[in-house]
């Protein structure tokens, strides 16, 4: 490959040339000192394409140079693998370059990644980087710099570490690159990735696009020339160029979406690049008017740029011989920003590393807070992967200010990037002046109107409908409070109810006594509070912190393992468990416990308490979580349960089994009956007092002639 080959002839002369063409008077008395400072570090080692080891260095400062990046980071770029394959330590670094070049030399050394395996490491990998970042972005850059020389001459790596190198250049450094707008170096990644994970399909498409462009190089010139001459004919200068699109896109295309190669008609695409914002509108006017557009493929990103920052009209023409032809108009400013992102116009302050206060790295932010909320590798990748590829729709508030969101966004998405209050209190949503429910999928161009009231709160099922990752951060999180401030709750009850049993005096003067704190500091937990929460979400045991409180107390407790529950005021739902309050309490949906049953109670997290069968699957393997609990039936209620019954299918059968049933005074509440042959199952649910009920019901149904097995479902 010629590119690798022509690097070994660099010297620090062509580089400083290189420099100087964008940046004519600046001083290169860092490049030279780290260019000459890394060759000897470097000097004994070698590449395993037999190249001295420094040639990757410079490669990367170059790549650096091409995107015009400012001196400190073409320095840092030269420097970005002393610390790491040499003997250079970080304070012989800090010496000769200072705190900034080594700051950036460290963040990039720090980011080596892990070997890739699974979901957890990606989402280590990219936790990594974007905490680089957030710290400075000019280290990814370095990043993206080095993998793509390291991209570039990945020919000469055992299978394995291409495999391995491409994949992950795939999920992590392209989609970086395109998030930062360098639409250029993630094409190029994401094409030399392809061709590495996926040679057969890299090369077809490689031969059958070069075919193409053989066969069509004449028409592309003849049309770029065509629209050049037009737009003249208006007084409009411009450049126009017909260029292929990247390999990975029209992989994209054909494997994911399959479609035949035949169907992909817009490998080319036509830019124009004219002088003025104003020119870009006219150069559109004028191909419209030459050409018949295709319906619902402008776009105008110069009034409502991408996330990233992309600018530029888009547009999709009829073009001779009646061909679609898709065509992009910007300004070369636009063109720039296009091409290298953030890199092209990102400008650092005199010691300005000011990277995550800019407009531009809101999502940054996004992603960094997020860092903190999502500790689940799997959610924290969920919400990375919304903020990398914003597939964005663009809704207005009634002011007529732009929000851009994710698609498939909905109101409560609108409601939090307003504002967090206004999401955590919405309780519904016009667009376009028309009610639509919560979960109203928005398009762009909607204009959105969030109605409020105060005091309403956010709902966990919202979880379900909000797409953003800013809401549905805000929604956990609010979720999470709330669940602590009912766990906080519970364990007081939970305590107060241990004290009452070993005779203590009440919790109420304990719970911000001195001792209380005391105990929570030797369970390692900083306040009360805590102490509390870790009770009420049964990660402590309320006997473990009361044997704390009142050792003398504890023997006699241990003592009497099988002791009773403790009494307390009898209850409205019939049970009384571990003698806490009654509005924590829930039955069980899956073991559907009646009276009768024995039954325990289970601390679930943050939702109280919920009673289940002692022999509850569910709830196995959890012992730190179970409570005692008993019935305490003052009056009779019903309790639905299923009854499965399965029969020869003979005629008057399902009248014999209801009258059965109605003998022992039950309701029958609903019923359902399959048969196959000669067989029949029939599902009925039935309400009763108690488990005797129950079993009296069973027995009945059982002596019915052709019953061949009755049992309890539920
Ligand atoms: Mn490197």
């Amino acid at each position: 490959m010629s590119v690798t080959q022509s690097l070994d002839d660099i010297d620090l002369d062509l580089l400083e040339e290189e420099i100087r063409l964008y940046n004519e008077s600046v001083d290169l008395t860092l490049v030279r000192d780290s260019y000459l400072f890394s060759e000897m570090k470097h000097r004994e080692q070698k590449r395993m394409s037999g190249e001295p080891y420094f040639s990757h260095c410079k490669a990367t400062a170059r790549n650096l140079i091409s995107w015009r990046m400012d001196v400190d980071t073409i320095s840092a770029g030269l420097l970005h693998d002393v610390l790491e394959d040499t003997s250079t330590t970080v304070k012989e670094l800090r010496e000769k370059f200072g705190d900034e070049i080594t700051h950036i030399v460290e963040g990039v050394s720090k980011i080596s990644s892990l070997p890739f395996r699974g979901i957890e490491s990606q989402a280590e990998n990219f936790r990594k980087m974007i905490l680089a970042m957030s710290k400075d972005v000019r280290i990814v850059l370095i990043k993206l710099a080095d993998r793509l020389h390291n991209m570039r001459t990945l020919e000469f790596l055992p299978k394995e570490s291409q495999i391995r190198i491409a994949q992950e250049t795939l999920e992590i450094y392209a989609p970086l690159a395109h998030r930062l707008g360098m639409s250029r170096v993630s094409a190029e990644l994401e094409d030399l990735s392809l061709r590495y994970l996926n040679e057969d399909a890299y090369y077809e498409i490689k031969n059958r696009v070069d075919r193409e462009f053989e066969e069509s190089g004449e028409y592309v010139k003849r049309l770029s020339k065509i629209i050049k001459d037009t737009l003249l004919e208006s007084g409009i200068e411009s450049q126009v160029e017909g260029r292929i699109k990247n390999i990975y896109s029209t992989y994209q295309k054909i494997y994911a979406q399959r479609t035949s190669f035949e169907d992909v008609y817009d490998l080319f695409a036509f830019r124009v690049l004219v002088d003025s914002v104003k020119d870009c509108y006219a150069s559109m006017g004028v191909i419209h008017s030459r050409w018949k557009p295709v319906p619902g493929r402008i776009k105008d990103y110069i009034a409502i740029p991408k996330t990233n920052g992309y600018q530029s009209l888009h547009t999709t023409m009829i073009g001779p011989g009646g061909k679609p032809v898709e065509i992009q108009i910007r300004t070369r400013e636009m063109h720039a920003v296009a091409e290298y992102g953030i890199a092209a116009h990102w400008k650092y302050k005199e010691g300005g590393a000011a990277s995550s206060e800019d407009a531009r790295f809101l999502w940054l932010r996004r992603i960094v807070e997020d860092m903190q909320e999502l500790k689940n590798p799997r959610h924290f990748m969920e919400s990375v992967k919304v903020e990398l590829f914003p597939d964005e729709v663009y809704v207005f508030t009634p002011k007529g200010e732009v929000k851009g969101l994710p698609k498939g966004a909905t109101p409560i998405d609108f409601a939090y990037s307003v504002h967090t209050e206004v999401g955590n209190q919405c309780v519904g949503a016009k667009v376009n002046g028309v009610i639509v429910p919560l979960k109203y999928e928005l398009q762009s161009g909607d204009i959105v109107e969030i109605i409020t009231r105060s005091g309403s709160r956010p709902s966990r099922d919202w979880l379900k409908i909000a797409k953003s990752s800013r809401a549905r951060s805000k929604i956990r999180h609010w979720i999470r409070e709330e669940e602590r401030a009912q766990s906080i709750q519970m364990g007081e009850e939970l305590l107060e109810a241990e004290m009452q049993e070993r005779h203590l005096s009440s919790t109420k003067r304990l719970l911000k006594s001195d001792e209380l704190l005391e105990a929570a500091k030797e369970l390692n937990l900083s306040s009360i509070e805590d102490l509390l929460a870790h009770v009420g979400y049964g990660k402590v045991s309320a006997q473990h912190v009361v044997n704390l409180l009142a050792p003398e107390t504890a023997e006699k407790s241990d003592k009497q393992a099988q002791r009773e529950v403790p009494k307390r005021r009898h209850t409205a739902t019939g049970v009384n468990v571990g003698g806490i309050g009654q509005p924590f309490v829930r039955f069980a949906k899956c073991c559907n416990p009646i009276p009768g049953d024995e039954i325990v109670g289970f601390i679930t997290r943050g939702r109280g308490v919920t009673i289940h069968v002692v022999s509850c699957p569910e709830i196995s393997g959890e012992v730190e979580r179970i409570l005692e609990a008993e019935w305490d039936i003052q009056e009779e209620s019903l309790y639905s349960v299923e009854i499965s019954i399965e029969s020869n299918d003979r005629k008057g059968l399902l009248a014999d089994v209801a009258a059965a049933i109605a003998k022992e005074s039950v309701n029958i509440a609903s019923g359902s009956i399959s048969t196959s042959g000669t067989k029949a199952a029939t599902i009925f649910t039935v309400q009763v007092t108690d488990l005797g009920h129950l079993r009296r019901v069973i027995d009945g149904i059982g002596r019915v002639k052709g019953i061949t097995r009755v049992e309890r479902k539920s």
